[in-house]
């Protein structure tokens, strides 16, 4: 069997736009009017404890991270492609919102079939990851991984410059990259 390389992608604002569903939830919750500029530089809006508390239960309810969209029309097509030449793992940091377990996997199963199931990492911490790659949108999670991270642009991170990964800033550039 030829010996691949595994490549993992983080799954939220890597693979699933799940900051558009989080901001119509917030927008419908608090009559607001917020847009992905807003989070530019920035996790977090101006939403006050009680607020952050109230968004926090709708998004750890089941059922939020089930009908998410892939964050870029080609994500698919690209992961399919990469899946040809990489042992692709899916590594995402469930732990922080656990009733997303059975939504996410229930979600990669349905639009990612061609994956391999066994490849699935539910986790927190990602440092005990010992993939060659990892693609992945927080900073905090490469920081402490041993491979090769790789920095996915997400509004948060857009304006930060004072790191040394690779910055891949959409789909395109991943398929440039890996293939
Ligand atoms: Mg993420």
């Amino acid at each position: 069997m030829k010996h691949l390389k595994t490549l993992a992608f983080d799954m939220d604002e890597v693979i699933t736009d799940t900051l558009a569903k989080k901001i119509a939830v917030l927008n419908d919750l608090f009559h607001r009017n917020v847009t992905k500029e807003d989070f530019l530089g920035s996790r977090n809006l101006d939403l006050s404890k009680e607020q952050s508390k109230i968004l926090f239960n709708e998004i750890n309810k089941e059922g939020f991270f089930r009908d998410l969209e892939f964050l870029e029309k080609d994500t698919r097509a690209i992961l399919e492609e990469l899946n040809e030449k990489y042992d692709i793992y899916i590594c995402t940091a469930a732990m922080e919102v656990p009733n997303s377990l059975q939504d996410k996997y229930l979600w990669l199963k349905e639009n990612l079939p061609f994956l391999n199931d066994q490849n699935f990492v539910f986790c927190g911490d990602k440092s005990v990851l010992a993939t060659d790659y990892l693609v992945d949108d927080s900073l905090y999670q490469l920081e402490e991984f041993k491979g090769e991270g790789i920095l996915f642009t997400a509004p948060h991170n857009q304006l930060n410059n004072e790191h040394s990964f690779t910055r891949l800033n959409n789909w395109q550039e991943v398929a440039d990259y890996f293939l």
